[in-house]
């Protein structure tokens, strides 16, 4: 579970200062697979990195399965991280290892034995579909086979929470359709809850089933898809609506 409580973000540079992130509230059950949709800008990528603990709220509180994450060590917050794998646009893999080695990463981080790893590295790259690619490296691979590695390693250490940050703005539509599958299926056989960030309504309406509308750093409409997107209550909603119809 994923509770956020009226967190703020302000990044200064230059004696300039920005907030991000106006006082967002918003809670992901165990099992769902939330959205937050919102234009170029609108804090999405602050807010979901601020639940990977890789941004701190100004002000305002992150909890993982009820545990806030500003009162940690550097052990706990290191045990809630491991709680969380992360999907990203472009990737983010090591251009230098194999698709075998990079799955492997967060597994030879965590201290586990070759054995260890050699099995559960074959298992995820079975699971994505990716099992002859293992010796390949990334620049061998398309944006699709690309996004599964991404994913096998997201998934390594068994996270409960997935959190993807446009994970199919980099793909196209077809491709898109099948990483979202992919998750989705993630979702219901490992119970895995998924919080996804995008642009796109065409991801909203294949996999989640709960949304939050981001607009300025702030949340102005949030809930189940069908009610959200069914009566749009806010304008930008409306416009998002109107880009599937
Ligand atoms: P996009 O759809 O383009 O990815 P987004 O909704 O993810 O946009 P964020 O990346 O969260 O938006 O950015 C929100 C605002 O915060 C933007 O105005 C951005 O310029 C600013 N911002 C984000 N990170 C930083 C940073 N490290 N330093 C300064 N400003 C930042
Ligand atoms: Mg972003």
């Amino acid at each position: 579970m994923i509770e956020i409580r009226d967190a703020r973000k302000t990044f200064t540079r230059g004696g300039l200062s920005h907030e991000a992130l106006k006082g967002v509230s918003l809670r992901v059950e165990k099992g769902d697979i939330f959205g937050i949709i919102g234009t170029s800008g609108a804090g999405k990528s602050t807010l979901i990195r601020l639940v990977n603990a890789l941004e701190k709220p100004t002000s305002g509180q992150v909890l993982i399965d009820g545990q806030p994450l500003d009162g940690y060590s550097e052990r706990e917050l290191r045990a809630v991280k491991k709680k969380i794998g992360m999907v990203f646009q472009h990737f983010n893999l090591l251009e230098s290892k194999t698709v075998f080695d990079n799955v492997a990463i967060p597994l030879v981080l965590d201290g586990r034995s070759k054995k260890e790893i050699r099995e559960r590295v074959t298992e995820l790259l079975a699971y994505v579909g990716l099992s002859d690619k293992a010796k390949s490296y990334p620049k061998e691979l398309s944006g699709g086979q690309k996004q599964r590695v991404g994913i096998a390693r997201a998934l390594a250490n068994h996270p409960s929470i997935l959190l993807c940050d446009e994970a199919t703005s980099a793909l196209d539509p077809q491709t898109t359709q099948s990483i979202l599958a992919l998750l989705k299926r993630i979702n219901e056989e490992f119970d895995i809850t998924i919080l996804i960030v995008t642009h796109e309504m065409a991801v909203i309406q294949q996999i989640c089933n709960k949304v939050a509308v981001m607009q300025n750093g702030e949340i102005i409409e949030q809930g189940y898809v069908l009610n959200v997107f069914g009566k749009p209550e806010h304008p930008t909603t409306e416009n998002f609506v109107r880009t599937v119809i």
